[in-house]
């Protein structure tokens, strides 16, 4: 028996932040499962590439530029996302940024760049989609947080505070929009190797702490975490809305002893 409930196939998806690390990799997993992909971020030579990579002759990925934090862009996006492919089955907001140092020593600047891309971006995006999905009277919008929601790691106290805001988001529209079919979920990555993160993980103490301190004893990968992504878009979480998927190797489950106990 073919079991469908995993499916994503002929599913139109559009993933922002789709040119590098967590969305191309997602952007892949999506096409090499029969979806329609496109993929959306600020730098034009940076999608080409990714969709280069990604294609093949079964699959197909296009690209489009644009800024999450600009309304206009976002606009322009999902009309020609519509009027290419006809309807969007999920839209996966990955488009992030972050930016470390002490809290006293942010400027204005530094916190408007990283809200206006991570809380206010996945806003606009999900609203703009969101409008699209009432009208088809369905949807599957998967919203990226962070471990930092829960509980902020020192040195990023914008950030958390941005993708606190993603969760409650997520809550919110899933509590408004499930009359109208549309489903809205998160993901909260752990520790995961990309582009945002590689800088901080190349010390050892670092690679050391984070293994120590999670239960499953590794860092994540991109790959980590393609069965989140699929089983949110799919009818496998047909009654699931308003929730967020952990994947970070346990590393929010508990708290650990510098001593082997
Ligand atoms: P990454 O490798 O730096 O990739 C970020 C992606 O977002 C790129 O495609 C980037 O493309 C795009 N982007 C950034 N600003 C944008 C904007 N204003 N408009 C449109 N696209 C934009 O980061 P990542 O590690 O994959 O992270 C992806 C998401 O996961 C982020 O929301 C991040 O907060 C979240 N996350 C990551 C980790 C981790 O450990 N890596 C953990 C928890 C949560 P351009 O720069 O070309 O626009």
């Amino acid at each position: 028996m073919l079991d469908t409930l995993f499916s994503v196939k002929d599913h139109v998806v559009l993933i922002t932040g789709g040119s590098r690390g967590i969305g191309k990799e997602l952007a892949s997993a999506f096409a090499s499962r029969g979806a329609q992909v496109i993929i959306a971020g600020r730098n034009k030579e940076t999608l080409n590439k990714a969709a280069n990579e990604i294609n093949t002759s079964s699959n197909s990925v296009s690209s489009e530029v644009c800024d999450v934090s600009s309304s206009d862009d976002v606009e322009v996006l999902v009309n020609s996302v519509k009027s290419q492919y006809g309807k969007i089955d999920t839209l996966v907001s990955v488009a992030g940024v972050n930016k470390r140092m002490k809290a006293e020593a942010y400027t204005e600047e530094d916190y408007d760049s990283i809200t206006n891309i991570n809380a206010k971006g996945a806003w606009i995006t999900a609203q703009t989609v969101g409008r699209e999905m009432i009208t088809q009277g369905s949807g599957s919008i998967i919203n990226v947080d962070s471990l930092n929601t829960y509980a902020p790691l020192r040195g990023t106290t914008p950030y958390a505070m941005s993708k606190a805001s993603v969760l409650m988001m997520t809550r919110g529209l899933a509590n408004e929009w499930g009359r109208h079919g549309v489903r809205v979920n998160s993901i909260a990555p752990g520790f995961i190797l990309t582009d945002l993160t590689k800088k901080v993980w190349a010390d050892e103490t670092m690679q050391a702490w984070g293994k120590a301190n999670t239960p499953l004893e590794r860092l994540g990968t991109v790959s980590d975490l393609i069965g989140a992504a699929i089983f949110l878009a799919s009818d496998a979480s047909q009654f699931m809305t308003g929730q967020t998927l952990r994947v970070d190797g346990g590393f929010t489950a508990g708290i650990n002893w510098p001593i082997d106990l």
